[in-house]
């Protein structure tokens, strides 16, 4: 069984609906890239997954347990780690601090997150605030480890990052899947960068999945009807 499973899923806000089917399975230790372009219903599908947003129909599934009618604190408890859009910190709290406040008993700790983000280490005890954006996302990525999540779900992650930091990110994710085995559900655009780490893709177009498999059958062809601008 998966550990993390979408059956079916539809949701709105308000009277607008946004996901209108989406279907997608996650497994331990696989890496699953969630794509589809602009306003395609992704991150709309991560808040149903963590339980920011109620689903109308359909289930969701997480460590075997039906987790549709949970809130997003219980579904976090579970286990699963969002990162989300915009690296969201404590911006008046130090880098020490921030990680230490999602802490939980685990694998994960603080030296754990220094020797996977080096840069965290060397600015321990400055304020989140000043930080760049590429340390703050890193710092969001960290702060979701902490939590010792079993799956860690990033919502675009290197969006708007410099490449040199990029490519941090993308070893970081790279060293995650070799090292721990964690599942990862993972939003980008780019597809060359996700080509190294992602098992399986599904893709969503107007908040329904309509491409789902192994990312390396992902032809040139699929690629541009549903991904290409
Ligand atoms: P992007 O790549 O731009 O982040 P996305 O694939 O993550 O896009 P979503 O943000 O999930 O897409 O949006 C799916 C649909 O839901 C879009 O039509 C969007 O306009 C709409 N939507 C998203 N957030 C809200 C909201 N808070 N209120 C109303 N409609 C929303």
């Amino acid at each position: 069984m998966s550990l993390l499973t979408l059956e079916n899923i539809t949701a709105s806000y308000g009277a607008s609906q946004a996901l209108f089917g989406v279907d997608l399975t996650l497994d331990e230790g696989e890496v699953v890239a969630l794509m589809g372009r602009n306003g395609m219903g992704k991150t709309t599908t991560i808040k149903v997954i963590c339980r920011l947003l109620k689903n109308q129909s359909g289930t969701v599934c997480f460590a075997g347990q039906d987790i549709s009618s949970y809130p997003s604190h219980r579904a976090a408890r579970l286990g699963l780690g969002l990162v989300p859009e915009g690296r969201r910190c404590f911006s008046n709290l130090t880098v020490w601090e921030n990680l230490m406040a999602s802490a939980r008993q685990g694998h994960w700790d603080f030296d754990r997150v220094a020797n996977l983000f080096p840069r965290l280490q060397e600015r321990s005890s400055q304020y989140a605030a000043s930080l760049s954006g590429g340390e703050q996302q890193m710092l969001a990525i960290g702060r979701a480890l902490m939590t010792n999540p079993r799956t860690l779900i990033l919502d675009e992650a290197t969006e708007g990052l410099a490449p040199v930091i990029r490519q941090e990110i993308w070893k970081a994710i790279a060293q995650l899947k070799g090292e721990t085995g964690l599942s990862i559900l993972v939003v980008d655009k780019t597809l060359k960068e996700l080509a190294l780490v992602a098992d399986r893709a599904v893709i969503l177009e107007r908040g329904k999945s309509v491409w789902r498999g192994q990312f390396q059958a992902l032809s040139a062809d699929v690629a541009d009807q549903y991904l290409g601008v």
